[in-house]
Formats: C-alpha cells, sequence, structure tokens
C-alpha cells in the first residue's frame, strides 16, 4: 500500500450477520450487493454471504451482474432494477433473473423473444419507483410473460419506510399479499423484506428476504450486528501554527491559538465529502476536528497532542460510528459507504487473516505496457 489510507472489511464479520439475521428471519436470505456491494467490493463480500448461507445475490444492473459471473459466481443472481429488452440474449446466456418492471419492458421482452428468462414480477406497493401498480396490469404481463416461455421465477416489492413508519409498511405488506394471491402461482421466491423489514416483519407469504445495509452491522432494530467496515488514514505530517494563521483553501479556519495541525491523505475524491469540514475523527485515543476546507487529496486535523507522522487515524470504525457520522452529515449510512471510492485501499480479514486488494488500476499499469 503506498497511499495509507484504506477501508477495512471483516468479512467474517460479514458473515456473522448473514447468519444472524437468517436466524431471526428463519427465511432464504437474498444478498444484496449491489453497487459493489454498498462500496465494500462484491467478489469478496458474495464470498462471505454465500459461506454464511445466503441463497441468492441481488444487484442492480447487467453490468454489475455480470462482473460477478465473470469473477466466477454461478449461483442465482437476480437484478433488482430496470433492464432494456434488448440485454435479454445476455439475461439468458448468463443465466441472469431479472425483474419484470413495466408494461412497456414486457411487452418489448416478448416481442423480441424471452423464452427461458428468469423473471421475478415487481410489484409498486407504494415506492412508485417501478412496479406494477394494479393486479390487473401485473396480471397481463405475467400471462404474457409465461406466453413467451419465461420463467416466472419470483415476485416481489419494495417497501420504503420499514425503518420509520409501520403502518405504511403493513399497508404495502397488504397490497403485496393480493398481488401475490391475485396470481395465485407457486413462485419459487417471494419477498418483500429490506434488511430492516427482514428482522422484524413477519409473514406468511414471502420466503425470502432481501438483505442490505445490515450485512454492514447498520440497523434500525436489530443491535447485536457486528460492525465489519472501517475507514483509515495515517498523519503524514505535522506542523505547528500560530494564532491568527489560516488553513486550507479559502482560508476558512483562523487558529485561535498556537495549534499542532496533521495533514492526512484523504479528500472528497475519496468519498470524504467536503461537508466533514468541522466534524472530528479518532487519532491516538482524541477526537480531533478536521480544520479547514477538505481538499480533493488532502485533509488538515488539528491534533490535541502532537503524535509522530505515521500514526493511524479512523475516520469511521470502532470510536466513530456510521450512523454518528450520517447523522452529522445529515445524510444515511448508505451514502457514506457507498461513496467511498475505488481509489481508496480495501483491506479484507477473512477466516481470521488479513489480505489487502491494491488499486485495481494500478495493477493493470503495472501489468501493461501503456
Ligand atoms: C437496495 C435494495 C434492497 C436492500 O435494502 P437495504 O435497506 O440495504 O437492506 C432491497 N431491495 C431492493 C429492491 C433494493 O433496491
Amino acid at each position: 500500500m503506498y497511499r495509507t489510507t484504506w477501508m477495512e472489511v471483516d468479512l467474517d464479520k460479514v458473515a456473522e450477520n448473514v447468519r444472524t439475521c437468517k436466524a431471526i428471519c428463519g427465511k432464504r436470505i437474498i444478498a444484496v450487493l449491489k453497487a459493489d456491494a454498498y462500496g465494500c467490493g462484491d467478489s469478496h463480500v458474495a464470498k462471505a454471504v454465500l459461506e454464511a448461507g445466503a441463497d441468492m445475490i441481488a444487484v442492480s444492473s447487467v453490468d454489475e451482474a455480470l462482473m460477478l459471473r465473470n469473477e466466477g459466481y454461478e449461483g442465482g443472481i437476480l437484478i433488482l432494477g430496470m433492464t432494456s429488452a434488448d440485454d435479454i440474449p445476455t439475461l439468458i446466456e448468463n443465466n441472469i433473473s431479472t425483474a419484470g418492471y413495466s408494461a412497456q419492458w414486457a411487452e418489448a421482452a416478448a416481442a423480441r423473444g424471452c423464452a427461458g428468462l428468469k423473471v421475478h414480477m415487481k410489484v409498486d406497493t407504494g415506492m412508485n419507483r417501478i412496479g406494477f401498480k394494479d393486479n390487473e396490469s401485473l396480471k397481463q404481463a405475467f400471462d404474457l410473460l409465461q406466453k413467451a416461455g419465461c420463467v416466472m421465477e419470483g415476485i416481489f416489492t419494495h417497501f420504503c419506510c420499514a425503518d420509520t413508519d409501520l403502518e405504511m409498511t403493513d399497508r404495502q405488506y397488504e397490497r403485496f399479499r393480493s398481488a401475490v394471491e391475485y396470481l395465485n402461482y407457486p413462485f419459487p421466491w417471494i419477498h418483500c423484506d429490506n434488511s430492516d423489514a427482514t428482522v422484524f416483519f413477519k409473514d406468511p407469504v414471502s420466503n425470502a428476504c432481501r438483505l442490505g445495509i445490515s450485512l454492514y452491522g447498520i440497523s434500525t432494530y436489530e443491535k447485536s450486528l457486528a460492525y465489519p467496515i472501517s475507514l483509515y488514514s495515517t498523519v503524514m505530517m505535522v506542523k505547528h501554527v500560530k494564532a491568527g494563521e489560516t488553513i486550507g483553501y479559502g482560508a476558512t479556519y483562523t487558529a485561535k491559538d498556537d495549534e499542532i495541525i496533521a495533514t492526512l491523505p484523504i479528500g472528497y475524491a475519496d468519498g470524504l465529502i467536503r461537508a466533514n469540514q468541522g466534524r472530528k475523527i479518532w487519532i491516538d485515543g482524541q477526537l480531533c476536528e478536521i480544520t479547514g476546507r477538505v481538499c480533493m487529496d488532502q485533509i488538515m486535523v488539528r491534533l490535541e497532542k502532537e503524535v509522530p507522522a505515521g500514526t493511524t487515524a479512523e475516520i469511521f470504525g470502532p470510536h466513530i460510528s456510521i450512523e454518528t457520522m450520517a447523522d452529522e452529515l445529515h445524510t444515511i449510512p448508505y451514502e457514506i459507504i457507498c461513496l467511498i471510492s475505488g481509489r481508496v485501499t480495501r483491506t479484507y480479514l477473512w477466516h481470521g487473516k488479513q489480505v489487502t486488494e491494491e488499486n485495481a488500476r494500478l495493477l493493470k499499469s503495472e501489468a501493461t505496457d501503456i
């Protein structure tokens, strides 16, 4: 690792979270690994969740599904989002299941030929994103796809307020139940729960749960999950500034006293957005304020006591939770971890051993003559 900024993912803890949630819901688990497993590395997280008993993997797009296939994953894989009917041959060839999400898509799929395509019908029960809003249009598309030779593998919906509004969740579930009953088809996969619903919502209709953010220990209701991810950087330079000196672009911070300022190699291009100015990170037992603007590649931090260059700094992890950081930034944990960019080295703990994955493009440029 040349640039000492890294995200640690403890895959043993991810696996533990799968086992915990599976035991709580008592259903099959569809691990949602979209967006490179929320920035944590989909092929690594896939290995962990599958060993821990996940039964299927879900992603958001054809690209993400193919990346997992290219890495050798042969099990069930479902695209939750929208696909183009033009990609149906690719989906069939690679045994990728996809969402049947609109009448227009179903017509285009039937028209171009979709025999053998595995489909999970999407019911829109209130999110108003994708899916069929009423039973009649759902049934029409279902019949069309079935006649065209699709394998009707599943039916699902998505809750929009499982973390905040349980009455809304009940109403959405009722809509879903009515859709499943209306089609009256023995779907192998029936699923409605996201992470939060997985641990509290009990229903007799669904037979699988979709687990995303709780793989990383984040849950509104379940507090026994493990926290697998931490983000670290390193104090690379320490300097003393005099009272009245300013720090960084725009000179937005003025030292009130003689202060000790550390510079660390992490910035907004790593996903540490500029709104982090004024927040605190953990250095050698102290919470230290990010002073001045967050630069593209670096931050300056006011130290509470001098530490040597080379000291590790925690951005989030054992001392600063992602939830706290999200609250302070007026966002959600998902956004924080998804934004950690590809430039940040990932280190993985797996079966108690540490594996460091260097930046993918660095490896490539070392391997090829440009
Ligand atoms: C992202 C997503 C999930 C996972 O949600 P979490 O809150 O992370 O568990 C489940 N289902 C669908 C349709 C999604 O888009």
